[in-house]
């Protein structure tokens, strides 16, 4: 019997699977189901160029459809799995169809944790996550508008660069007493909130928001402490949840995203998944972690593809992000979990900087701002987990790269 390689979500992962399926020599079947109405396509312009308008949604793709057609793979979009049967090894999707598979593969993502108030639902609170999304978004955010965002992660910093840019009155409000608390340390959190706050945002921090009024719009946010903002368009930021509940209904083991080894195996051996629905046991962090970064998808991605090929691969890559706010592009590698010591090399003045964050003398984790050279070799010395003291670090007349071994 030939094989048929189902994947459920056309994202991220999904889509660089079926690449990695055919190079890596597999010649079955491989059908990639989707309930977006639109082909597989990169996410993190949402929040900054495609927000923008500096993207169409054309070159957000990333394959056109010929592609597909090339590689012989089957596309189907805007329609839902509904039902994964394990012991008829079968999926069934929201239109009826049902599809045998001899390997299955989770690649359905995350979506974006709803705030948990009434008024959420009003049409001028917006998440960003979908080119759906933006596009409801894009149609209010306009000049002179007042945008307020709450959470001040990622994609809230992101939103209010480009809100800026756009001419909007930003404000933002975060509930824990930093930017990027979950994500950095004190030093670059307190390096954003300066960066924003000169370019124009009114930061919040520590400001927890109790209530949404107003009549058919939301018109004011009620932070815990009463004060009332005044506010014509909400972006809400404050995290995503992992899409697990078909996984869930099959009986698989879920916690906090598919649990997967480090071949991204879940608890059924012809059952996969890869992106920011996985909960990985990590090679390279050497523990159990859901991470959402298109780098962590492409390579479960390719991991899988390998698995199924029955070639060896693990999914232990030092894990690395980027984010774009103005003109600073900030890029991380590793997780600072846990670290002792910080070190900056370079100006933060001049936003050119790289912080270097060491556990027992082992660079665990780097972030650098507008220095693309220091971060890859960040990433060696990272993965390398390279021992390097402060004065070292700090010194920009000793190179980098003479630290790797
Ligand atoms: C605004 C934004 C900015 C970002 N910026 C960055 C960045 O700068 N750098 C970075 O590294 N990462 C960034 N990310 C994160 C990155 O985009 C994700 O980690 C990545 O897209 C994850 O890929 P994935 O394949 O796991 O999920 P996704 O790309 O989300 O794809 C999952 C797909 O599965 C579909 N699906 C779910 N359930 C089903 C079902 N039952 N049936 C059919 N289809 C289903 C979903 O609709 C979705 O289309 C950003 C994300 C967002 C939202």
């Amino acid at each position: 019997m030939s094989e048929t390689v189902v994947i459920i979500g056309a994202g991220q992962a999904g889509c660089d699977m079926t690449a990695a399926l055919r190079q890596q020599g597999f010649d079955g079947r491989i059908v990639m189901i989707g309930e977006e109405p639109v082909l597989p396509y990169r996410r993190p312009p949402l929040s900054k160029a495609y927000l923008s308008d500096e993207m169409t949604e054309e070159q957000l793709y990333i394959k056109p459809a010929s592609t597909y057609e090339k590689q012989n793979v089957e596309v189907i979009t805007g329609v839902r799995v509904e039902r994964i049967d394990r012991a008829a090894k079968n999926v069934t999707l929201a239109n009826g169809e049902v599809i045998d598979y001899t390997k299955l593969a989770f690649c359905t993502g995350g979506h974006a944790r709803r705030l948990p108030l009434p008024g959420a639902e009003k049409p001028n609170v917006h998440y960003v996550r979908t080119i759906a999304d933006i596009e409801k978004l894009k149609a209010q955010f306009l000049p002179g508008k007042r945008l307020l965002i709450i959470g001040g992660g990622y994609i809230g910093l992101e939103a209010a660069a480009v809100g800026i840019k756009k001419e909007l009155r930003v404000t933002l409000v975060e509930a824990m007493p930093r930017l990027l608390a979950r994500v950095t340390g004190p030093e670059l959190s307190e390096y954003y909130y300066c960066v924003h706050s000169a370019k124009g945002v009114d930061i919040k921090l520590g400001a927890g928001v109790d209530a949404l009024e107003g009549g058919e719009l939301v018109e004011r946010v009620v932070l815990a402490d009463g004060t009332r903002l005044e506010a014509d368009v909400i972006i809400v930021g404050i995290g995503l949840i992992p899409n697990t509940e078909l996984a869930e209904a099959a009986a698989l083991e879920v916690d906090n995203g598919i649990l997967v080894d480090q071949q991204c195996r879940s608890s059924d051996p012809d059952i996969f998944a890869a992106g920011d629905c996985a909960n990985h046991d990590h090679g390279f962090l050497l523990r159990r972690m859901r991470l959402e970064s298109v780098p962590n998808a492409s390579e479960g991605a390719r991991v899988i593809a390998a698995t199924i090929c029955g070639k060896e691969a693990v999914h232990n890559g030092a894990p690395w992000f980027w984010s774009d706010q103005y003109d600073l592009k900030l890029q991380m590698v590793g997780i600072n979990q846990g670290y002792e010591e910080v070190v900056i090399r370079g100006s933060m003045e001049e936003n050119s900087f790289s912080a270097f964050y060491l556990c027992g003398g082992v660079i665990i984790s780097a972030d650098t701002v507008n220095r693309p050279k220091d971060f890859m070799v960040a990433k060696k010395l990272v993965a390398g987990r390279v021992k390097a003291d402060a004065a070292t670090l700090s010194d920009e007349s000793v190179e980098l790269k003479s630290l790797i071994a």
